[in-house]
């Protein structure tokens, strides 16, 4: 069984950004990119279902401009086999993103496609769920334990209320959450390794699909700053306190 594993080049998790000063949005100029969290997981996850057996390629995706192409090499030297880089210097939208996988879905057949649940730059949540959609497969989002057995892959969800598990039928589409695994790093000989590994350079035309934008970001503003807190002596206090304010 193939997976399919669609990473996205994001802005590092420990850069705080910044907004552009005219609000149009977040600047990135010299900011540290790397590969979005929950995508790693979902590569991890993929090498490990190879590992036992259950899968025996992994092809990475990438939608995003040339440099994108790093983030396709850390997947390949984490496990993965070859990679596709859709190139692109337009920012695309979920649905678009969800279209191109879908046509690369049709070409590579695979029976899983493992993402991120989200992407932390725009937080989305939606090109899983799209996908799935769009290519008319079940989808188990959210995954906390992805376990294939036979033509059916058993996927359990974190929700709000505990776990859900469901058994969906190959196939299917899995979405990743934080506690599905710990990623590796990739080992110095494998960063190498991954250098000679296949890596296809395609354009979303070569798809025939449309990646125009559908919205408008009206204004990009940082969060209101918290006003600083105050001390209070004692418990005594304290409450006191909160019923001046109003709050106990
Ligand atoms: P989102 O719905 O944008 O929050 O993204 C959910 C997941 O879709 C991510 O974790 C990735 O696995 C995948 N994805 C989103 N955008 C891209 C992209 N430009 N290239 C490859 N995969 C993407």
């Amino acid at each position: 069984m193939k997976i399919l594993v669609p990473v996205k080049r994001v802005i590092d998790y420990n850069v705080k950004p910044r907004v552009k000063a005219d609000g149009t949005g977040v600047d990135l100029a010299n900011v540290k990119m790397s590969m979005n969290p929950f995508d790693e997981i979902a590569v991890e996850e993929a090498i490990r279902l190879k590992e036992k057996g259950v899968a025996t390629e992994i092809v990475a995706v990438s939608v995003g401009p040339q440099k994108a192409q790093e983030t396709l090499r850390t997947a390949l030297a984490m496990g993965a086999d070859r990679a596709i880089l859709v190139q692109t210097d337009d920012e695309v939208e979920p649905l678009g993103v969800a279209k191109l996988l879908k046509a690369i879905a049709d070409e590579e057949q695979p029976g899983l496609v493992v993402l991120g649940k989200q992407a932390i730059d725009d937080d989305s949540n939606q090109v899983g769920q799209m996908l799935a959609a769009l290519m008319g497969r079940p989808q188990g989002t959210f995954a906390s334990k992805v376990e294939v057995e036979g033509d059916s892959v058993s996927v359990t969800r974190e929700v709000d209320g505990g776990l859900e598990t469901v058994k969906l039928s190959l196939p299917a589409i899995v979405t990743t959450d934080l506690r599905l695994n710990e990623p590796r790093y990739a080992s110095l000989p494998n960063i190498m390794k991954a250098k000679s590994k296949p890596l296809a350079t395609k354009t979303p035309a070569d798809y025939g699909v449309d990646v125009a934008p559908r919205l408008k970001t009206l204004k990009v503003s940082e969060p209101p700053v918290r006003s600083a807190g105050i001390k209070v002596a004692d418990v005594d206090a304290l409450v006191a306190k909160l019923k001046e304010l109003g709050v106990a």
